[in-house]
Formats: structure tokens, sequence, C-alpha cells
């Protein structure tokens, strides 16, 4: 089992590194493995293996983890958000990537002030899936950003998360990768500190990273089928 993790841990690694190489991109590529539904001991085996970062979707999973597992572990919450579990967010995670709506990020930041920490968070941007309602639309980013940025001092704007549509064509992935490159361009022109872009996951992060992505949210790929 352990050699199972770390052999896939291992040839994720390389086809970050041969993408990057892709890319020309001097970037890092920061590997979250995504670990809801998976068990500690699983988490564990990536953790020894040299991962560091884990992402969950869902808060109270999240929290019994972060309670359980290696302190050094930093947890990244990609989630659709329930504002009731804001409070449980803020105490584990280091960085949110789902944040679309004002609301979210109004009690994010009270609860981040009331702990005394500052968390970083990305804008999750629904660029080409209508059955989502999961992330604000490409021409609310720039609002949405200032907002951010003007109002809510314990949160740190980052840059964009973006969901695949995994039904999409070639063809229309490819579009749709430009698109979201001209608009992470275009909010960095504005906010250079967001340079992060959360692309990819276990079925396209290679082409993500060639893409620009700097964050790839990889699954199954890395750690097997979830319960
Ligand atoms: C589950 C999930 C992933 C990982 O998906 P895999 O196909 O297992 O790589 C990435 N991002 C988000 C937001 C997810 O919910």
């Amino acid at each position: 089992m352990h050699q199972d993790i770390a052999a896939r841990i291992h040839s994720v690694q390389q086809a970050i590194d041969l993408a990057s190489l892709k890319a020309s991109t001097t970037k890092t590529v920061t590997l979250i493995a995504v670990s809801k539904l998976q068990s500690q001991t699983t988490i564990e085996e990536a953790y020894s293996s040299g991962l560091r970062h884990f992402g969950e979707n869902y808060a109270q999973e999240l929290a019994q983890k972060a309670a359980a597992c290696p302190q050094d572990i930093v947890w990244h919450f990609i989630g659709p958000i329930q504002t009731n579990k804001l409070k449980l967010i803020a105490e584990t995670a280091s960085w949110v990537h789902s944040i679309d709506r004002i609301k979210v990020a109004k009690k994010l930041d009270a609860a981040c002030k009331d702990l005394n920490k500052t968390i970083s968070i990305l804008i999750q941007v629904n660029i080409d899936d209508e059955s989502s309602k999961s992330g604000i639309k490409p021409e609310e980013v720039i609002n949405f950003a200032t907002e951010l940025n003007t109002h809510y001092s314990n949160l740190k704007l980052k840059g964009l998360m973006f969901m695949p549509n995994i039904q999409a064509s070639d063809v229309d992935k490819l579009i749709t990768y430009s698109r979201i490159q001209e608009l992470h361009d275009s909010l960095v022109m504005i906010f250079p500190e967001c340079y992060e872009l959360s692309l990819g996951t276990s079925g396209d992060f290679q082409d993500a990273i060639v893409a620009g992505s700097s964050m790839v949210r990889i699954g199954e790929t890395l750690l097997g089928a979830r319960a």
C-alpha cells in the first residue's frame, strides 16, 4: 500500500515537472493532494512520501483530519462553503479556494479576526459550466477582487480558482484555458499578488500547467479511488 502511494506520487511529480518545462515558466507548481473521503492512514502515507499540501471539501471532515494528522500539513479548503461552517474552516485551513460571495468573505474575515490569523484566498470563477452554481462570472472578477482587497484585512487574495468542465471537448477545453489565462493576466496587471492560479485535477493537470496553473488539485490519481 505504502509503495503504491509513493510510486503514484513520484509519477505525478514527474508529470508535473515535465509540464512545467513545457510551460517554460519559472513559477513553482504546488501539488495539492485532494484527500476528501480518504482515510487518515492514506494521508499519513502521502505525508511520509513528502506531501505537505492537502485539500478537503467538507468542513467537518477537514477539522477532524487537521486535529489527527501531522501539524505541519497545509490545509486547503476547496469545496462549496456553508456560512455556518466558516468558523471551522477558519480554524483549520491556511487556504480557501472557493470564495465566490461577499457574504462568505465577510464572515471568514470576521472568524479570522477572532483567531488573530490571516488566511490566503482564491476567487472561484465559473467560466464554462452552466450546470454549476459555484463560482462568479468572469466579468465580475475585477470588481469582486477590488472589494475583497479593500474591506477584508484578514484575507489575503492570491488569485483565481476554476473547476474544469470534464464533459467539454478538447477544443472547448483549450478555448477555456486561453480565456482563463487572459482573465488571470488582467487581474495580475491590477493586483500583482494574485499570481496563483488553481486549475487542474486528475484528468487535466498537465494541460492546466501548460496553460499557466500554479496549483493543481489532484485526488484519485494520487491517492487512489475515494471511499
Ligand atoms: C474532488 C476535487 C478535486 C480532485 O478531483 P480528482 O478527480 O480526484 O483529481 C479537485 N478539485 C475539487 C474542487 C474537488 O472537489
